[in-house]
């Protein structure tokens, strides 16, 4: 942290900041120029908030120099993190395909997109069991038979599965079916969720909510690992905007800033960031090409018939067509799908 002190600022008042920072336990550096007065604040200062000093005479503005999250950042850790899933490693050179319904709803249903995921070149199936609806009135999953269905597609298919936890007290159960734990973008910052899925070991995917910011989705990160868990990936699913056309605005900007912040592997949600399946291809491959590495979008049979998200779904043909056209961009980054 550098505390850059006003304008003839008396010795007294450099004394007693420099006091101040000892007082934390830091190291004081002094730069005395011609006009001012900088002093660096030596140590970790991430639990330090800067403010505090901007309390004290004398004090100009106070800069912080380490980024808050430690653990996240690529800083101490400049090597990508691999995650690895039963087989399938997230953050190398190959691109991850991440597919499946929005929401288990039937044996058939999940059966028969799990089928046409595994057929197009997908390596992870996703479905909700518990789904974070806005209304109560609408579908919220099958919760229990949902997990069971999932571990079902996933031993006839050997595809890992990967399900949303919404609560600290169902992420036991979750975790004996799911191989990786999402946390919903209106879960990002729920402590409780994020300390508990931080003590187990099972990977973990945490989606930006809707209103947060890369810095703040990067905090979130840092309690679940900061709790134990190393295996985190990032998604970035859209954000809130004036914008109308779309349902969330995919923030392609937060895939290149990620990658250059932290060692975490960066998910794209094209068809949360975009709400309408025609849309969902192109932001596909744009997010590959921005370094994304990997892809998670929804998949379903029937979407005119879904209980949840059926107009962001591909259709399986669509969704083959996803995979080869995501392949061509893979290889244009020198990446494999
Ligand atoms: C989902 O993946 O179906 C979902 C609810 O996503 P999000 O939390 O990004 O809205
Ligand atoms: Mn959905």
């Amino acid at each position: 942290m550098i505390i850059v002190m006003k304008h003839h600022t008396t010795t007294e008042e450099i004394d007693a900041v420099v006091r101040h920072i000892e007082s934390l336990g830091f190291k004081a550096h002094l730069s005395q120029g011609e006009e001012r007065t900088i002093i660096g604040v030596i140590g970790d200062e991430r639990p330090v908030e800067p403010e505090l000093f901007e309390l004290l005479d004398g004090v100009e503005r106070v800069m912080r120099i380490l980024h808050p999250f430690k653990l996240a950042s690529r800083d101490f850790h400049p090597d990508d993190s691999v995650v690895k899933i039963n087989g399938v490693s997230v953050g190398t050179s190959q691109v991850i395909i991440m597919a499946g319904p929005c929401a288990v709803e039937s044996r058939e249903q999940l059966m028969e997109t799990a089928a046409a995921v595994k057929q197009a070149g997908g390596h992870i199936l996703r479905g909700g069991a518990f789904k974070p609806r806005t209304s109560p009135y609408a579908f919220q999953g099958l919760g229990l038979k949902g997990l069971e269905l999932l571990r079902e597609a996933r031993d006839a298919h050997q595809l890992p599965i990967i399900t949303e936890v919404m609560s600290p007290h169902e992420v036991t159960l979750v975790a004996q079916y799911a191989d990786i734990l999402q946390i919903g973008a209106r879960n990002m910052q729920n402590f409780a969720l994020l300390h508990a899925v931080g003590e187990i070991q099972k990977p973990v995917m945490l989606k930006r909510g809707m209103m947060s910011t890369v810095e703040e989705l990067l905090m979130a990160a840092e309690y679940v690992l900061s709790h134990g868990n190393s295996r985190v990936m990032l998604c970035e699913r859209g954000i809130r905007t004036f914008e109308t056309a779309t349902r969330n605005t995919f923030d392609i900007n937060a895939i290149p800033v990620l990658k250059s912040l932290t060692h975490l592997p960066v998910i794209a949600d094209p068809s949360h960031g975009t709400g309408k399946w025609e849309l969902v291809t192109p932001i596909a491959r744009a997010a590959i090409a921005a370094g994304a590495d990997g892809v998670i979008v929804e998949v379903h049979c029937d979407p005119a018939h879904a209980l949840s998200d059926g107009a962001q779904s591909l259709k399986p043909d669509k969704f083959a067509v996803m995979v080869t056209e995501v392949r061509r961009i893979a290889e244009a980054m020198k990446r494999t799908v």
